[in-house]
């Protein structure tokens, strides 16, 4: 199913879209995205912002900026914000993050619905952030095959597949949505590591899943395996297999139309919301940042302002079929019938 093409293609994808249309509806919600920091402790073989590229210039964005950026989502009616950066997993970082909490809080009247993305945290830091308001938590596993994940990534204490497992447990733990996922394409993945990761996806019983494509950056370790990938025109297809295979399988949990794919194809994301993807998230970070947060390549909307992207951005999801809806959180539907006890919808 996952090589699916031609008439199997077009059945799997209107499979999905059936699937999508019955347990989510045709809407999108929205997150938007503060690229916060790019300062990173860590070092992942295929990340344009790792600790070792030294030509990337580092920034944290302040606390006002950050502020001013939710307010504008608030006034928006994107109702949702993520806050994602580079893993600092420091007692100042924990410190700072809560108290952007509080802030962010206090500006739109917490009405925000907040999820984070800053890499492994500690329990007592993520549960911190919890309890200042963060309510969604995005971290990828980025592959579930343990082999591979020693591939991508360097062989130290700081790059631990059984860790970041661990974190994942944590948020459940804690009472986050828990949104997790992977790459698609990367160098020496194969098809069964592919599926394999719907089942990780499966077996943690995640809320939310943001899959995309690898997409190769010229100052990563990585790139000298560029002439082994899939074409960018394969990795795009296979990603848009996953989303809808994912949606058949997970049917009512959210799924990001990545960013990523539209660095590989101009109409990626409307792509990814036919294929069953229902959540976009628009790039509200100062422009002025956003050339320095580059994990890949070609990555798009970096010189547009944030009111570019929201008028653009409609009429690509009418495109697709769908309506974005505005002024509302847009939970997960499969974590919200958990909390009320009713029984799964996975296949
Ligand atoms: N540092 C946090 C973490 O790693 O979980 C959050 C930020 S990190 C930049 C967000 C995601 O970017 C990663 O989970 C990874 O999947 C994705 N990413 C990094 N480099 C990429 C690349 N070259 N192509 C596609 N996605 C990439
Ligand atoms: Fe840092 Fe995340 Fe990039 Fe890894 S993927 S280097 S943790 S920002």
């Amino acid at each position: 199913m996952l090589q699916a093409k031609g008439q199997q293609q077009a059945a799997l994808r209107a499979a999905a879209a059936k699937a999508k249309k019955e347990h989510v509806g045709n809407k999108v919600y929205l997150r938007g995205l503060v690229e916060y920091s790019n300062r990173c402790a860590k070092n992942c073989l295929y990340c344009g912002i790792r600790r070792d590229n030294l030509a990337v210039r580092r920034y944290t964005m302040s606390d006002e900026e950050v502020v001013a950026a939710a307010r504008y989502a608030h006034e928006a009616r994107y109702a949702s914000i993520v806050i994602q950066g580079g893993e600092i997993a420091t007692a100042t970082r924990a410190k700072e993050i809560a108290r952007l909490l509080d802030k962010i809080n206090a500006a739109t009247g917490g009405s925000l619905g907040i999820t984070l993305s800053l890499g492994e945290q500690s329990r007592r830091t993520l549960d911190e952030w919890k309890r200042a308001g963060a309510r969604r938590y995005l971290l990828r596993v980025e592959t579930s095959s343990p082999a591979l994940y020693a591939k991508i990534h360097p062989g130290d204490a700081l790059h631990d597949f059984g860790a970041r497992v661990r974190t994942l447990g944590y948020l459940r733990e804690l009472g986050y949505q828990v949104g997790t996922g992977c790459m698609i394409g990367l160098p020496f993945q194969t098809i069964d590591d592919l599926a394999a990761d719907i089942l990780f996806f499966q077996e943690i019983d995640a809320d939310m899943v943001g899959m995309g494509p690898y997409v190769e950056h010229d100052r990563t370790p990585l790139y000298r395996h560029r002439e082994s990938l899939r074409p960018a025109a394969e990795r795009l297809e296979l990603t848009l297999n996953m989303i809808a295979v994912l949606r058949l399988m997970m049917k009512d949990i959210n799924i990001v139309a990545a960013t990523a794919m539209q660095a590989l194809d101009k109409e990626g994301r409307e792509k990814a919301l036919r294929a069953g993807a229902n959540i976009v998230m628009p790039n509200i970070t100062p422009v002025k940042y956003r050339g320095e947060y580059l994990l890949y390549r070609d990555k798009p909307c970096v010189k547009e302002e944030a009111d570019r992207c929201r008028s653009c951005l409609d009429a690509r999801v009418r495109m697709a079929g769908d309506e974005i809806v505005y002024g509302e959180w847009g939970d997960s539907r499969h974590f919200a019938r958990k909390m009320a006890g009713a029984p799964a919808l996975n296949m």
